[in-house]
């Protein structure tokens, strides 16, 4: 049975001109960076961010876990939010590889950290306290339902950080759709940022590798950390080029997956016994909740739903996120409607 596959963006196959061009692409040695895809690749990815250099990662938590080890000696102090993947799904990485102090303040509603949590949280100068080093937000934000966060949001954070002297990643995994739901280019967003890490593999389809963005020297110390990480690869032209495609293609289409997302989401708040968030989607994610007193709870309506074809991943017992990407269309999302009305029912 061909599944209609709704648990992550991550889950995206390479399309058929991917694998056409993974068969073609020209490779060599990346370690020695010799391999023309991948240097067309980060070459590419640092100018539609508007920095000067960018490094292929096999993960975005690599890159991540890179960003925050090149920015912060061990025992330094890093600002993020309680709902942040850096913060809550990247294995404690930070802590555990670099050393790196989580002070994580609560994210609001809209997924960003308040000016007035950040100010307070920059630790003074005092022989008991940590030193504060990196402030780092994330675009969309993922548990606040997807939401992207503005250019102007971003240009305070990064205002507010340097007027510390401290340094502003972005986690940036869906950057692109950030960009897109807003209809402002990626370059504006993370123009404040010192670094960025996004995902080719979510929905920009690549089936491996996220980037890293940032300075030269920024990018060139990351390389020395990647290969200490064992995240030197060799002819990994292979990935880069379905990751050209993702940035030539892929990032131009995302306004179909957040259509999708907006249409499912109009066809589930039909469905008697979920309840879904007000005002939401924004972009590819759609959260809902089983309505009180349902007959089943979020595993089992998954095991129904699994039945039928369609795979959810529940966020809770009462909690679905749904997201959308490129292989779901139309079709899918009558069949997903009436899937959660047949079972719920
Ligand atoms: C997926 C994701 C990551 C990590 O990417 P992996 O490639 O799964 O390691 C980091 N941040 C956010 C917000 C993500 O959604």
């Amino acid at each position: 049975m061909e599944f209609i596959d709704l648990r992550s963006d991550t889950v995206t196959k390479p399309t058929p001109e991917m694998r056409e061009a993974m068969a073609e692409a020209e490779v060599g040695d990346d370690v020695y960076m010799d391999d023309p895809t991948v240097n067309k690749l980060q070459e590419k990815a640092a100018e539609m961010l508007g920095k000067e250099d960018s490094l292929f990662v096999p993960s975005g938590t690599m890159g991540n876990l890179l960003a925050l080890l090149v920015h912060c000696q061990r025992g330094d102090e890093v600002i993020v939010g309680d709902c942040s993947h850096v913060y809550l799904n990247e294995a404690g990485g930070m802590a555990a590889l670099g050393g790196i102090y989580p002070h994580a303040i609560k994210n609001q509603i809209d997924g960003t950290l308040a000016l007035d949590d950040i100010r307070p949280a920059i630790q003074s100068e005092n022989v008991h306290h940590t030193i504060t080093r990196l402030v780092c937000i994330e675009n969309t934000q993922n548990v606040c339902g997807g939401v992207p966060l503005t250019v102007e949001y971003t240009r305070a954070v990064g205002k507010l950080a340097h007027g510390n002297h401290l340094l502003f990643h972005i986690d940036g995994a869906r950057i692109f759709n950030a960009a897109a739901a807003q209809n402002v280019s990626v370059k504006e967003l993370v123009e404040p940022a010192d670094s960025v890490m996004f995902c080719l593999s979510k929905g920009l389809c690549s089936p491996v590798g996220s980037m890293l963005v940032g300075s030269k020297k920024f990018i060139a110390r990351a390389r020395h950390l990647r290969k200490m990480l064992g995240g030197g690869m060799r002819q990994v032209g292979v990935l880069a080029a379905a990751g050209l495609i993702s940035l030539e293609k892929m990032s131009k289409r995302l306004g179909e997956d957040h259509a999708r997302a907006k249409k499912l989401a109009d066809g589930l708040r039909q469905v008697e016994g979920l309840v879904l968030d007000a005002g939401t989607p924004f972009t590819n994610m759609i959260y809902f909740d089983l309505a009180d007193g349902a007959r089943m709870n979020a595993f089992q309506v998954t095991e129904k739903m699994k039945e039928r074809g369609i795979l959810l991943d529940p966020d809770t017992d009462r909690r679905f996120r749904l997201v959308t990407h490129y292989w779901i269309d139309d079709a899918a999302v009558g069949k997903i409607v009436e899937a959660f009305v047949k079972v719920l029912n």
